[in-house]
């Protein structure tokens, strides 16, 4: 009897471990499948090529329970909800390399600095056969200050085989964007007063014509945006941009 229980209580707690992440997406590269993993609010944990990348880890190691340790993190901005020392520091970063925008480097603490690389807007490097380029991110109209200034944080294109990978970071929906050409899968944030709103995101998206969308960081001060909205806009304009709704907010 009690080993039953232990049985049936430890199979509780893998349900209880497995219940707050959203399934795994598969995209299929020229070099096996980029798979998608959303964690929560601007949070995303990419898995390609036997490599393994965090982006923005926030909201505590146990997010990330199940799933391999990263071998690349990337962080976009200074704000809590991309660098989360915390959570960081609660990582496994054995064989983590980061990338970072110089105002992330300078409030990186000493141990996790050694592991870090600064690339800044324009920027880009290649780490492992997957290029990282970074590109703007910031709010309209451009000024000193806005929550988001132009050339403080990141926003990030990854090339992973054949797939190109767009993560916006905490931006409106500006010209750097608007512009971007080939983007297979793209992580869209709208949610204000920080970013922007659904609309100014769906026309962005029907500019650049990405192949997959998926809205993230879409929890504002009133609550979470209308990414079904979103969707039937983007899908109105353009039926041929797949909008993926995941549930980036499970605790909620
Ligand atoms: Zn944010």
């Amino acid at each position: 009897m009690k080993i039953k229980l232990t049985v049936i209580l430890s199979l509780f707690a893998l349900v209880a471990i497995g219940q707050h992440l959203d399934t795994p997406d598969n995209i299929r590269t020229k070099k096996g499948d980029l798979i998608v993993q959303p964690i929560t609010h601007g949070t995303v944990a990419l898995s390609w090529n036997n490599l393994t990348i965090y982006v923005d880890p926030y909201g505590g190691a146990a997010g990330f329970e199940g799933l391999a340790d990263p071998d690349i993190i990337l962080i976009t901005d200074i704000h809590g909800d991309h660098l989360d020392v915390k959570t960081l520091g609660a990582l496994n970063l054995s064989k983590a390399k980061l990338f970072v925008p110089q105002a992330v480097m300078d409030q990186l603490p000493e141990e996790i600095k050694i592991k870090a690389t600064v690339i800044n807007n324009g920027g880009n490097t290649d780490y492992s056969g997957i290029d990282i380029a970074a590109i703007p991110m910031y709010n309209l109209p451009e000024d000193a200050t806005s929550r988001h200034t132009k050339g403080r944080g990141n926003g990030y294109i990854l090339t992973m085989g054949s797939k190109k990978v767009y993560l916006s970071g905490d931006t409106e929906d500006i010209p750097e964007m608007r512009s971007l050409k080939n983007i297979d899968v793209a992580f869209i944030c709208m949610n204000l007063p920080y970013t922007m709103d659904i609309n100014q995101a769906a026309s962005a998206v029907l500019e650049f014509k990405p192949g997959i969308v998926y809205p993230y960081h879409y929890r504002g001060k009133g609550g979470l945006s209308n990414v079904e909205a979103f969707k039937k806009q983007v899908n109105d304009g353009n039926s041929k941009i797949e909008v993926r709704l995941k549930n980036w907010y499970p605790n909620q």
